[in-house]
């Protein structure tokens, strides 16, 4: 029986319309049906949404800030209001659990809460008298044109973390969403229209990379912000900056978690299994390898390795839920599975396995279940490559020297965590990994709203990350006024 696809339409100066040319399917990953037919996009959809973009920009701009964050508190609420229907839009289209749906879009509601405070955020610094008879100010203003290019991950957070700023600083802007997780942010679309968004200033264009490269290098766009895989962070920023714009492009991960002998194993086992295997592993934050630290290792596994065959898999789309959900499409899976049998061969052990794992009422879904691999060393494919599946690799080191300075190898650097009930190992470590967010008995250390998303190396490229002032920063350019006026010495004029 053929399925009713749900509509994907681009939003371009406040229109919806659904171009008639090529597409690219959405599947639900839980059953492996395809659910939607995401528009190819490419240079003219492109065109002419920055044109609309770039045509709203002066009245957004000269809109006062309050004004602009009356529209976001009202954008709140809208989405407050929707949220079951935004949580089951990413159950479905990227296979979530309900749970972890409601907890990323819920972080995505903290972005639209701090972009509400952008009267005082944009607030600039005054000096009166720098010299005799002169004032100087820094103003902060919107650049024009921002971008936005997302990955499948988080279907609605990763987008929420870039409009509902730009748009409060005064940008106007394109989204570009993944192509294998479109329907959410369509549905964000029409929750900002309804919440008032002027025409023009927030538009969204589908596609892959014709409508990437298009947005890359159009000579209207300011400002382009980036996350998804290392190779195409690198691509985008390249090609971006190459084109005089501003960029921020956040990459791929691989997160060491190390585990001291003195940690708590059961908090431990908690914490690490969720790191691992929330979200199917598919996060830029998750806790892909444990490092054990002595005892540690033998001290954990049997705990873990339990705790890893007790998660049930299945399908998240509908109302009796799972411990975790799919991967996003069949190719994704075969890829995990491929690094495991890779891993295999090069001598590591899978202690957990979640190959083959069989859902009988849903078949044709994209699973692989929790999976443990034991003895990974330094050169194995699987140590150094990021699976973004329900992996997590175990590698035991000496001490927490050696540990450190493993985990500091890695070419990424986006997150890093300590288990621990020692204050001076947790200390050494801190100030010592190379990783942009570090956790102290937190597994996922991944930032909130108000602090920035701060991955290191090849995790990131650009010079100020997403979120938090420094997104601000990104988001505005500052303008420095001196100003004299002529006549005399100050109380001149209170003379005459
Ligand atoms: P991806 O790089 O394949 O795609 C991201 C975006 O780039 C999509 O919108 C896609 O359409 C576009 N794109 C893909 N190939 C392109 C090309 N050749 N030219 C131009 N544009 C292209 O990433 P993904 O698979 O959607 O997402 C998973 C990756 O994102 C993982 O590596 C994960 O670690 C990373 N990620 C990073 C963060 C972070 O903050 N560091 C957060 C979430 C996800």
């Amino acid at each position: 029986m053929s399925q009713v696809l749900t509509p994907c339409p681009n939003f371009i100066g406040g229109e919806w319309q659904t171009p008639s040319g090529a597409s690219t399917p959405v599947f639900n990953p839980s059953t492996g049906d395809i659910i939607a037919e995401c528009p190819a996009g490419g240079a003219a959809e492109v065109n002419a949404a920055v044109e609309a973009a770039h045509a709203a920009f002066p009245g957004w701009r000269d809109t006062p800030p309050i004004e602009r964050a009356r529209i976001f508190f009202k954008y709140r609420q809208l989405v407050e209001e929707n949220f079951d229907l935004l949580c089951k839009t990413v159950s479905r289209e990227h296979g979530k659990t309900h749970a972890e749906a409601r907890g990323s879009i819920f972080r995505g509601l903290e972005n639209i809460e701090y972009a509400c405070g952008i009267p005082t955020l944009l607030f600039g610094d005054s000096l009166k008298n720098i010299a005799r008879g002169v004032d100087c100010e820094t103003i902060n203003l919107p650049l024009g044109v921002c971008v936005g290019i997302t990955p499948f991950n988080f279907p609605a957070m990763v987008p929420l973390w870039m409009y509902p700023l730009a748009l409060a600083c005064g940008n106007t802007f394109v989204l570009k969403p993944s192509e294998k997780v479109p329907l959410c942010a369509v549905l964000l679309g029409q929750l900002l229209e309804q919440a008032g968004i002027p025409k023009g200033v927030f538009n969204i264009v589908h596609g892959g990379r014709e409508s990437v490269d298009a947005l890359l290098t159009h000579p209207k766009v300011k400002a382009v912000s980036f996350v998804g895989s290392t190779p195409i962070a690198k691509y985008i920023y390249d090609t971006a900056t190459k084109h005089g714009k501003r960029c921020q492009a956040n990459g791929g991960a691989k997160n060491y978690i190390v585990v001291m002998p003195d940690a708590d194993v059961a908090k431990t086992v908690e914490n690490l299994s969720t790191a691992a295997f929330g979200c199917a592993g598919e996060r830029c934050m998750a806790g892909s390898t444990a490092i054990t630290v002595g005892a540690a290792g033998d001290r954990l596994m049997p705990e873990l390795i339990a705790a890893a065959r007790a998660i049930k898999v299945g399908p998240t789309d509908r109302a009796a839920q799972p411990d975790m959900g799919p991967v996003i499409t069949a190719a994704h899976r075969d890829r995990v599975l491929s690094l495991l049998a890779s891993g295999e061969k090069e001598g590591a052990r899978i202690v957990a396995d979640g190959r083959g794992v069989k859902i009988a009422d849903a078949p044709k879904g994209f699973y692989v279940g929790a999976t443990i691999v034991d003895n990974v060393q330094t050169g194995m494919t699987l140590a150094r490559e990021e699976v973004f599946g329900p992996v997590l690799n175990v590698m035991r080191m000496d001490d927490l020297d050696a540990a450190i300075e493993l985990a500091n190898k890695s070419a990424f650097g986006n997150g890093a965590a300590i288990f621990t009930n020692n204050g001076r190992a947790a200390r050494e470590f801190t100030m010592r990994v190379k990783a942009g967010m570090v956790g102290v008995n937190v597994g996922v250390p991944a930032t909130m709203a108000m602090f920035p998303f701060t991955g290191w190396d090849d995790s990131f490229y650009g010079d100020l990350h997403i979120q938090g002032k420094e997104a601000v920063q990104f988001y505005t350019q500052q303008k420095v006024i001196s100003s004299r006026w002529f006549g005399g010495d100050v109380g001149d004029v209170w003379k005459k």
